[in-house]
């Protein structure tokens, strides 16, 4: 862990990969993070690594992951920020929000969330605002109730508008989102943006399945005053039944790969290939690839990766 990431220091404008350190990277984290550095040093940011540690670690996770981004010829601008280290700043942020109104407790269960009546004006699948009515003997009942609470934001738009580099202006849904979980744990989608905005993110490349909550994240960007990131989600990669990448599709990861014999530079030759920016079998690295890396031509389309591949 480094000691002095509870702080941020930007120095101009950057990019980032953040990564979970919940297990190896596969080949489909492994391109996207190539897609980060790429958008990045094209558009002369800084680049930076983040490793989203608050929930689901694997012990030593995080050393494998910056071992094979360095092997695949991945630079980053020190130092690698652990949100870990950042849990009194998420404190703070969500005790402003509160202290705002801008904020509730919520005691719902999954299930009740899902059993609920949704609401008018609530587009389907979002929270359907149940402890947000809570007169003020029912919030004392369910407190007396033990069930430790989430933190929901108290929405005042359904939907919000991202500009994104492959996708474009992208509406999608904004509901009253959890920005901490009932353990506690600051959520996701408050951790993330507050560190894209104090790190001085302004790009954010990721993979297409986070395309749905780049609005909700973008409108708790805004509503804490900073200015929103331009996105760029990428597609992703999937097996043969077009599912992502997981432990039963075999060899997914560097040392899986190695233990085949296929080395780290077949893998980046083999990505170079799929993002359209090297000839088979050619051998290649990152600014070899920067040179060509031209957004506009990227694959729109997801890279389905079988064994044969290899
Ligand atoms: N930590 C997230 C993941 O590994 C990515 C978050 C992001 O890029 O905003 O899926």
């Amino acid at each position: 862990m480094t000691s002095d990431s509870g702080t941020l220091r930007p120095a101009g404008p950057a990019g980032r990969y953040a990564p979970s350190p919940s297990g190896e990277l596969h080949v489909g984290n492994l391109r996207t993070a190539v897609l980060a550095w790429l958008f990045a040093r094209t558009t002369g940011r800084r680049f930076l690594l983040r490793m989203e540690d608050l929930d689901r670690t694997a012990a030593g996770a995080d050393r494998q992951q910056i071992a094979d981004l360095i092997a695949l010829g991945v630079e980053w601008d020190p130092p690698i920020v652990y949100q870990t280290d950042r849990l009194p700043r998420y404190r703070e942020v969500i005790d402003e929000l509160t202290a705002a109104g801008r904020t509730f407790e919520c005691f719902c269960t999954r299930r009740e969330i899902l059993e609920a009546p949704s609401a008018p004006h609530t587009p389907p699948g979002a929270y359907p605002g149940t402890c947000r009515r809570l007169g003020e003997a029912q919030l004392a009942a369910k407190r007396a109730s033990g069930r430790p609470p989430a933190i929901r934001i108290v929405a005042d738009v359904t939907q919000f508008t991202v500009t994104d580099v492959l996708a474009g202006q992208y509406t999608g849904a904004v509901d009253d989102f959890v920005i901490q979980r009932g353990d506690g744990t600051p959520a996701y989608n408050l951790a993330a943006i507050v560190d894209d905005a104090e790190q001085g993110v302004d790009q954010v490349c990721r993979g297409d399945d986070l395309l749905a909550s780049a609005p909700r994240q973008a409108y708790l960007t805004a509503l804490l005053g900073y200015a929103p990131p331009v996105y760029a989600h990428v597609p992703m990669v999937l097996n043969a039944d077009h599912i992502r990448l997981s432990k039963r599709d075999g060899a997914i990861t560097l040392a899986d790969l190695s233990a085949r014999g296929v080395d780290t530079a077949t893998v980046l030759s083999h990505i170079a290939v799929s993002l359209g920016l090297g000839a088979v079998g050619e051998r290649v690295d990152l600014p070899t690839l920067a040179e060509r890396f031209d957004p506009a031509t990227l694959p729109r389309h997801p890279w389905i990766l079988t064994d044969d591949e290899w």
